[in-house]
């Protein structure tokens, strides 16, 4: 059995390789300014950050501050987000998170995770992104799906729940690393680790992988763990994944 040294020593390693082979990695979803980040992240729950990155040009040009959004003809808006999936609660929770952001934090997004989780449609993973990525605020690590399946892979955590799944992160890699590491997961699952067609042999942590490189440890539980990931079935979602 992997003790948590180990574990830390093999996280360490992948990292290093991660980062050689995705040197631009950063957030992939188009915006210049909190506010933006925060409505571009989401509408991204359920979404390729390709299609937001598609929606957001037209709904920044016509809302430009808080309370644009939080005045917003709620009809209106969810035209404009429709094309990113559950757009009447995106909507919703925009123009509501976007209320109070006016009214609460004088029309700019807050920068502490407790400020962040108060506004609707808004949990962990956005928090961090919005937090990371605008304010150099590193509370935690985003959770998205490609964090859920390739943590699994690679043996960092057996959790299901995104919040417990943050926790194994969080102990495992140091503070510096755990924004970075949400990009290199992404910029992997969509090139390298996809989802039901990993291209193992061309993956450049396969050494340290649980599901490749480690396969012939004695650790029958820890395998299991790593092919049943490996199968990619639909982990448990909530909107903010
Ligand atoms: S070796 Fe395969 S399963 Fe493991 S991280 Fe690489 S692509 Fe994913």
């Amino acid at each position: 059995m992997e003790s948590l040294p180990e574990r830390k020593v093999r996280a360490r390693k992948i990292v290093s390789l991660l980062k050689r082979a995705y040197p631009h990695a950063k957030c992939s979803l188009a915006h210049q300014s909190p506010l933006q980040l925060l409505v571009a992240t989401i509408l991204s729950a359920q979404c390729t950050d390709a299609r937001v990155n598609m929606v957001t040009p037209a709904l920044f040009a016509r809302y430009k501050t808080a309370r644009d959004y939080a005045n917003a003809d709620i009809h209106k808006l969810e035209v404009l987000v429709r094309s990113t999936g559950f757009y009447r609660n995106k909507a919703k929770n925009i123009r509501a998170a976007c209320c109070i952001i006016a009214q609460k934090h004088k029309g700019k997004v807050p920068c502490t995770m407790k400020e962040m989780l108060e506004l609707p449609g808004v949990a962990r993973k956005t928090a961090n992104i919005v937090l990371g990525n605008s304010y150099g605020v590193i509370e935690g690590v985003p959770v998205d799906t490609h964090a859920i399946k390739i943590s699994h892979l690679l043996g960092w955590s057996r959790e299901r729940q995104q919040e417990k799944i943050e926790r194994d992160l969080m102990a495992l890699l140091p503070r510096k690393d755990w924004l970075k590491i949400s990009d290199l997961f992404v910029h992997h699952g969509r090139a390298i680790c996809i989802a039901r067609r990993p291209k193992c042999g061309a993956c450049t942590v396969k050494k340290y992988c649980l599901r490749v490189g480690l396969k012939k440890r004695k650790n029958g539980a820890a395998e299991t763990v790593a092919r049943r990931a490996a199968g990619f079935r639909a982990q448990p979602e909530t909107a903010d994944t």
